[in-house]
């Protein structure tokens, strides 16, 4: 039998689901300490020489498409910590049937890179922004003074031509007296702005369901005192469910990952910064692909092992909901990528 036949198939679960679209943590690092994600003073950092390497996300990005994926996102922790990213998104960007690639960033030092990484083939850029006061930005990230830094590279991503969407993770009694200014930022700058659930990927285990506040109160909150909220045609694989208002400006998603979970049209995978192998963000079993590069293993054993393994990707976060086995720090976001 031809060797490599095996991508002739599909990567599908157990559940019929079929991954298109992988996600790659290219570092576990951070230039912020969201109180929603990262572990309080956190050094356990992944040592350096673990990282995979360029060329070996290019690899393993090869084998991915083979089976079908085409729409990367590149994440982490910060993604723009980790020195040349330009060059990845290149190399990635040249990978035959890879048809988009995108980033999630918190914008801190993405202004002067902006122009780069979109020379060198990124489609579109994911900028996360939970508040527009100073004080309370300090409070939620642990940065002084990033507001204007992250507010300028909005502007300068727009300015150099990527599509430009917000990521919002609304935090109850923390945030959600801001739904409303983020609403009419949308509108004002023609952004979409993304509202995210609070989900229990904390490394500071904070999280709790009281915590949520979740995309009905959103909707409710925007529809009173913003405009009336008109649902778009949404492609049930993506999170965010999208809204536009009744006079057509401006568009709001929601994602809402715990009150109304979406896993059953999940059509994502992942890789970590070290190399392995995530089929969902609630996934406590380790693959590691790494290992298998380092053995030499040809992209047939590796696709094999892919295969093999994307058959017991879980039902996803809608189980643990359905069994009320949610908690803190189920997993981490900053190590998985979001
Ligand atoms: N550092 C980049 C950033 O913040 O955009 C990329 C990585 S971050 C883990 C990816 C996205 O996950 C961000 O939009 C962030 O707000 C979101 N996120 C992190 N922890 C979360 C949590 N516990 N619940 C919901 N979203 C979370
Ligand atoms: Fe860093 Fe992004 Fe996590 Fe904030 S959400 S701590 S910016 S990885």
């Amino acid at each position: 039998m031809d060797k490599d036949s095996i991508f002739k198939k599909n990567m599908e679960d157990s559940y019929g689901r079929i991954a298109k679209k992988l996600r790659i943590s290219v570092t576990d690092r951070c230039n912020m300490q969201c109180v929603y994600c990262m572990p309080y003073n956190n050094t356990n950092w992944l040592e350096q020489n673990t990282l995979l390497s360029y060329e070996q996300i290019v690899h393993l990005v090869n084998i991915f498409a083979k089976f079908g994926i085409e729409k990367i996102k590149i994440t982490g922790g910060e993604p723009t910590v980790r020195p040349k990213i330009e060059e990845l998104v290149k190399s990635l960007s040249n990978i035959d049937g890879i048809k988009s690639i995108s980033m999630t960033t918190n914008g801190l030092l993405l202004k002067d890179k902006v122009k780069k990484l979109k020379d060198s083939g990124l489609n579109s850029i994911t900028i996360s922004l939970d508040t527009f006061n100073q004080k309370r930005f300090k409070a939620i990230t642990g940065i002084e003074g990033g507001l204007t830094k992250v507010l300028d590279s909005i502007d300068a991503a727009k300015t150099a031509g990527l599509q430009v969407k917000i990521n919002v993770v609304i935090m109850r009694g923390w945030n959600e007296d801001e739904i409303v200014h983020f609403a009419q930022f949308s509108r004002e700058t023609n952004t979409i702005v993304k509202f995210i659930e609070f989900m229990p990927l904390d490394g500071t285990g904070i999280w709790t369901n009281n915590l949520v506040f979740s995309k009905r109160e959103m909707i409710q909150l925007i529809n009173t005192k913003v405009k009336k909220l008109v649902p778009l045609f949404n492609d049930n694989s993506d999170p965010a469910r999208l809204y536009s208002f009744e006079d057509g400006i401006g568009i709001v998603g929601f994602i809402p990952s715990i009150t109304e979970p979406f896993c059953q049209y999940c059509d994502r995978i992942r890789i970590t910064s070290d190399g392995k192998f995530y089929t969902c963000l609630f996934e406590k079993k380790i693959y590691d692909l790494k290992v298998l590069l380092q053995e030499g293993k040809s992209d047939a054993e590796i696709g094999e092992y892919i295969l093999e393994n994307i058959k017991k990707k879980p039902e996803g976060i809608i189980s643990l909901t359905r069994l009320n086995l949610l908690k803190p720090t189920l997993n981490q976001m900053h190590t998985i990528g979001g």
